[in-house]
């Protein structure tokens, strides 16, 4: 029995992301107000220890978003931030958008602005710089703020979460330990609150032991993403482009994007460009790394990073499931926030505001639990009822199940959206309280996809290293990094159906899903089919598809050592 150190605190907030920051700041600010009050009326002021844990090596690393920022949630965190100091790492001011229709060869400006993507008095921001300034507030306010330290379990008595446990270090490839060995500590919380990020691990498991999905299951999409610096003016501050059409065919849910960002230190302009993919479409050699590459080869694309280069790359999954995809967010010493809980404007493509609010309410429900010394699940609740009677609730009411409208392919999806628009919502047509399947069910076998004669010769992509990459480079080009030797955080729970059934049936999809390469059939003798899986964990960049897409439901994600995965810089 492995011996652990034991810390005791208040409040466990597991993952530096928005919405975890955003608890820990709000918290300490309405603890603060609190013991200010009370000191002047000669009470007692409450004393809390709240601590937050984070994956990544620095706040801030594994933080990534397109990302067009709605300022409503800073706004109600921070209503000083636009003039605080230090600055907010605010990249530009939107003063310009309009949306594309792309065709392979070319493409059109669509004559208006589809309501949910104008961005006048929104904001690009990088999520990475905001999430580290976000931390240096919190710590600044009294948080214990670690990073590098992932959670890898969740501790319960029953179904009262207890606490987290902290992923060991120095264990070798074969789970020995090696001289450098410490064993992952206990965060003992009075209540723990789940800012994992989309598909979180610890939550997933919670979620799937407590039964907490809500009416349907979280549907996803996959996010790739690069930074390009550019020459100046080829891509002003502020101008946000949405792109609809191409490269995606009409039953993949998705579309991209082309944000102007601040300059670069050279004086050049930098841009976010990327691509959003449903992860629940029917295509089994659906990859989005591939299709971001097509994106660019379309000359409207290409023309904004014309002489430029690729700085930096990305990917993460989205929750998209709206309103009634949503887990139960509270219970016995917890509440789920985020990302975690879904918490996503699919139709505005928006999180960030939602993550910071969600985080508020979070914070107010933990404020009210320590006041009155009880995190039951009667208490927690108070976290939904804040919920719902916010604003974040009425928005998200306004998009709900706007994706499921999407299951019968992308016209009638973009009508049903329209409808949405029109009635405030009411005008869901179908897909209103639509029960909808899991992203992974939606995937068809190869012969179902191709016919007989099976999957037809991919074109070859021209990868120039100049506009188109192999996803070696681009893994590179997201800084990532894991120690080799270590347990494989990629956990394939049936390893025999990797070169027996899902050769015959799928094709094996995840060498074309994960968008970084760690996939891999390799050819051996004596097997089935000749080949089996090899995984090349070091270079997973933490997005999850391979999580929520594999259609067996066999790969299941766990934490790697503290501080590994993507290096994420301006992303
Ligand atoms: Fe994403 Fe899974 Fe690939 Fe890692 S292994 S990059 S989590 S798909």
């Amino acid at each position: 029995m492995t011996e652990r150190d034991v810390m005791e605190f208040d409040v466990v907030i597991a993952g530096g992301g928005p919405a975890g920051l955003a608890t820990a700041i709000h918290l300490q600010n309405l603890i603060e107000r609190h013991n200010t009050e009370i000191r002047r009326a000669g009470g007692q002021p409450i004393a809390a220890e709240i601590v937050l844990i984070e994956k990544a090596a620095e706040i801030g690393a594994h933080s990534i978003s397109g990302a067009v920022m709605d300022p409503k949630g800073l706004d109600a965190l921070l209503p000083g931030w636009r003039t605080m100091e230090p600055r907010a790492p605010v990249e530009a001011e939107v003063h310009d958008d309009y949306a594309l229709w792309l065709t392979e060869r070319g493409g059109f400006k669509l004559p208006f602005t589809p309501p949910p993507l104008r961005n006048h008095g929104n904001f690009v921001v990088s999520l990475n710089k905001l999430a580290k300034w976000l931390g240096t507030i919190a710590e600044q306010k009294g948080v214990q703020v670690f990073p590098g330290f992932p959670g890898s379990k969740l501790l319960r008595d029953g179904d009262r979460v207890t606490g987290v446990q902290l992923q060991d270090a120095g264990v070798d490839r074969h789970g020995v330990h090696k001289g450098s060995f410490q064993a992952g500590g206990i965060l003992r919380g009075k209540l723990v609150v789940l800012a994992e990020g989309s598909r979180g691990s610890m939550t997933k498991q919670l979620v799937a032991d407590l039964k907490l999905d809500g009416q349907n299951p979280q549907v996803y999409a996959i996010g790739v993403k690069e930074v390009w610096e550019v020459p100046h003016g080829q891509c002003p501050p502020g101008l946000v482009v949405h792109t609809l059409g191409y490269p995606l065919d009409s039953r993949t849910f998705g579309g991209g994007w082309i944000y102007g960002m601040g300059a670069s230190a050279e004086g050049k302009n930098l841009v976010s460009l990327g691509l959003v993919v449903g992860l629940d479409g029917p295509d089994p050699t659906m990859d989005a790394h591939r299709q971001l590459q097509r994106f660019k080869l379309n000359p409207k694309v290409a023309a904004f990073v014309k002489g430029g280069k690729m700085l930096h790359y990305g990917a993460k999954s989205l929750p998209e499931g709206g309103l009634y995809s949503m887990p139960r967010c509270y219970g016995d010493g917890f509440v789920i926030v985020g990302d975690s809980a879904g918490l996503m404007n699919s139709m505005r493509l928006k999180g960030i505001h939602l993550a910071i609010r969600s985080g508020m309410l979070a914070a107010e429900t933990a404020f009210e639990c320590l006041q009155r010394g009880d995190f039951s699940m009667a208490a927690t609740r108070g976290y939904h009822e804040r919920m719902q009677r916010d604003w974040m609730h009425d928005e998200l009411r306004k998009c709900r199940n706007f994706h499921q409208g999407f299951h019968k392919g992308r016209v009638l999806g973009l009508v049903n959206a329209g409808f949405a628009q029109l009635f405030g919502g009411k005008g869901m047509l179908w897909s209103d309280g639509l029960k909808s399947p899991a992203g992974h069910t939606m995937m068809q076998k190869v012969a179902a996809q191709f016919g007989s004669k099976g999957k037809p010769a991919e074109t070859k992509l021209p990868q120039d290293g100049t506009l188109t990459f192999d996803k070696l480079t681009s893994v590179y080009s997201s800084g990532t990094m894991h120690e080799e030797d270590q347990p494989c955080h990629l956990v394939v729970t049936q390893p025999d159906l990797c070169s027996t059934r899902c050769v015959e049936e799928f094709g094996n999809p995840c060498q074309h899903f994960c968008p970084a390469a760690v996939y891999e059939m390799e050819d051996k003798p004596g097997t089935k089919h000749g080949v089996d899986l090899k995984i090349n964990a070091s270079n997973c960049v933490h997005c999850k598809t391979c999580d929520i897409m594999d259609p067996y439901q066999v790969i299941n994600w766990v934490t790697p050592e503290g501080g590994g995965g993507p290096n994420y810089q301006n992303l």
